[in-house]
């Protein structure tokens, strides 16, 4: 609910009018394909977004094939999937559209650059590993199941981290001078949720003492600072760019609903996002 509304709060604020449709956790997945196929036909909608993670018993990627294309803002279609994979994208996930936005951003140079891309979810890693491609990176993907992981990842210039595990990369990951890019959100509500190496941090206490919880990425970052040259925090890095890059999509659905041509460094995949 705080990132809806967050994303509500965003999209007024930049003059799109946004409409929560809120259903029940008992929702039938028919009523649910229902309300988006509505949407679908409905003219004054240009973008559409369901918001992950579905109750049991909906199965997202039957949801996410319904929507129409060409108002798919979160580019989750494999229409959209597709066109990333093939260099010639329409609408990139929001959240891999910001890393790539903020390491423009910075100067950061992605060209001949080793990255590693530390997960392969359908809406962080892999569109991630396919715009760095593009961008002539040499990308490295790693998962569950990869060997060597630390080891790995050490040759990277550009170190993405998006597992959902609370302070999993530590100094002994990052090489010297490298850029690190934290997707990570993880909620912690006790010291006890968090990993052994982080269990007397005073960052994560007194957070947890003041607000009853604290935020923290995929990257224990104090110790990760001691050898990166660049990296993102958490809270408020990749976070607020993925709301930026979502507003970005919408207002490029629309302006294609009304027979404009897109952005061509867009078109390009070459996104590029002012100075944030
Ligand atoms: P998923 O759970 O969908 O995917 C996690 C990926 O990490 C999987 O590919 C999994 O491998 C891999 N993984 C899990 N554990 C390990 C491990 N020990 N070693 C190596 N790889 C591992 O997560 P998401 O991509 O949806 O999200 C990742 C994180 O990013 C979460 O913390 C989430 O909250 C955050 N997030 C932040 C956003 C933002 O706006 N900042 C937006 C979206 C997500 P396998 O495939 O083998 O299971």
């Amino acid at each position: 609910m705080t990132y809806v509304s967050s994303k509500t709060r965003a999209a007024q604020e930049a003059g799109c009018r946004a409409e929560t449709i809120h259903l029940s956790e008992d929702t039938a997945p028919r009523r649910l394909l229902e309300e988006v196929a509505r949407a679908n036909r409905d003219e004054a909608v240009d973008g559409i977004l369901v918001q992950l993670p579905l109750p049991p018993g909906h199965d997202a990627r039957m949801v996410f094939d319904s929507i129409d294309p060409s108002k798919d803002v979160d580019g989750l279609h494999p229409e959209n999937v597709g066109r990333l994979v093939q260099g010639r994208p329409r609408f990139v996930p929001c959240t891999a559209a910001g890393i790539l936005a903020l390491l423009d951003a910075y100067d950061i140079p992605i060209e001949g650059a080793n990255a590693v891309v530390l997960g392969r979810s359908e809406i962080v890693g892999k569109p991630a590993a396919a715009l760095l491609t593009s961008r002539n990176a040499t990308v490295t993907v790693c998962h569950s199941k990869t060997k060597d992981l630390s080891d790995i990842c050490r040759r990277a210039d550009i170190l993405i981290a998006a597992i959902g595990k609370p302070g999993f990369v530590t100094r002994d990951f990052v090489r010297e001078g490298a850029a690190v890019v934290d997707v990570g959100i993880n909620r912690l509500e006790t010291i006890e949720q968090a990993p052994a190496h982080l269990k007397q941090s005073p960052r994560i206490a007194d957070a947890i003492a003041r607000k009853g919880r604290a935020l923290i990425g995929d990257v224990d970052f104090e110790d990760a600072c001691r050898v990166a040259s660049w990296i993102t925090p958490v809270p408020g890095g990749v976070g607020p760019l993925t709301i930026a890059m979502l507003l970005q999509n919408t207002v490029d659905a629309a302006r294609r609903r009304q027979g404009n041509r897109m952005d061509p460094a867009h078109a390009r995949g070459d996104v590029r996002l002012d100075h944030p």
